[in-house]
């Protein structure tokens, strides 16, 4: 009699379920089957540039984790800003993600009418990894050392460029840094990302460049342009022989490109853990972990790469570099 019961019991239990389901706010029933499509993963800069590569290491990973495809789409321009800006007003739904660099904590400074707040206009998820970054020079440039570079510069005034990937690029911060250092102006030269600047300084039609290690090395190694040091305050495992620009005389010279994974504000609670487990999953992968230090990439610690950790690193980021671009002058409208 009992074994007789048990299948309308199941029913009224279903039908419970059915109506506890129809009772849920319609953003906690889409958390539950979420991912049920593929989501995109926003990079600011041109496909096969040190961003790029990031964020298609990463995407791959989190696709693995996530059961769905992350597709990595290039929307270029302004430095960063025009990604930032499709992303913030995009649906919080989950399904579209931005990943960026520093440029995040620039561009507010950069941009007098920067179309977002980066602190409150985004739902984060978690900090990515950390590059650092080389000075570079197109190959048949005759100086071969940072101080030598800087003599060279000094007397060729008007006469050097420097390729970037735009207001609010890393490349473009790591030059205004090194302008400002050697008191100097170099021709700001711009692309849409640094993977063309580089192609235009091994074609030598640029002079000077400052890119992510997750893109030189390997023009590096097979000594296809000058390289006069690196960016951070240690040397790195991948160019241990390679001063630092702070050794070379360009004392305390820093920048370290750091990646946060970002999706609309308003994107539910639910949907950020489940993205956030699929980044860290990614990051533990050691597969992804060999690539990315192959590529001079040290992932973050594991308290950073938490949506909290990432926005209390964009904020004291924000507060770091405003007083220090708003002194150098540079801004656009
Ligand atoms: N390295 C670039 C920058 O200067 C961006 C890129 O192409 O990844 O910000």
């Amino acid at each position: 009699m009992t074994a007789g019961r048990a299948p309308w019991r199941r029913m009224a239990l279903a039908a419970l379920g059915t109506a506890a389901a129809l009772a849920l706010p319609s953003g906690a029933r889409a958390a539950d089957a979420y991912p049920a499509k593929p989501i995109t993963m926003v990079v600011p800069f041109a496909a096969g540039g040190p961003t790029d590569v990031v964020a298609r290491t990463l995407a791959a990973a989190m696709s693995k984790n996530l059961g769905q495809s992350v597709v990595v789409e290039n929307r270029l321009g302004a430095g960063g800003t025009v990604s930032a800006a499709y992303v913030a007003k995009a649906a919080p739904d989950g399904y579209t993600i931005l990943i960026h660099h520093n440029g995040m904590a620039t561009a507010p400074a950069l941009y007098s009418k920067l179309p977002y707040k980066p602190l409150t206009d985004f739902s984060f998820v978690g900090q990515v990894a950390d590059v650092p970054m080389t000075l570079l020079g197109r190959h048949d440039l005759p100086p071969r050392t940072l101080p030598e570079l800087v003599a060279y510069i000094r007397q060729n005034q008007g006469k050097l460029n420097l390729a970037n990937a735009g207001l609010g690029a890393v490349s473009q911060l790591c030059g205004m840094l090194f302008q400002k250092a050697i008191g100097v102006d170099l021709t700001a030269i711009p692309y849409q990302g640094t993977a063309p600047a580089l192609t235009a300084l091994l074609g030598g039609q640029v002079d000077i460049l400052c890119d992510q290690t997750t893109q030189t090395l390997p023009h590096i190694k097979a000594d296809k342009v000058k390289l006069y040091g690196v960016t951070t305050t240690q040397r790195i495992k991948a160019l241990p022989n390679t001063p630092t620009l702070s050794e070379g005389g360009l004392k305390g010279f820093e920048v370290k490109v750091w990646h946060g994974v970002y999706a609309p504000r308003g994107t539910p609670p639910a949907v950020i853990d489940r993205l956030n487990a699929a980044m860290r999953a990614g990051l533990k992968d050691p597969a992804v972990a060999a690539r990315l230090a192959e590529l001079g990439a040290e992932i973050v610690p594991e308290d950073k790469q938490t949506p909290e950790g990432l926005r209390t690193w964009l904020q004291s980021e924000i507060e770091k570099w405003s007083p220090i671009i708003k002194a150098a002058g540079v801004q656009a409208d």
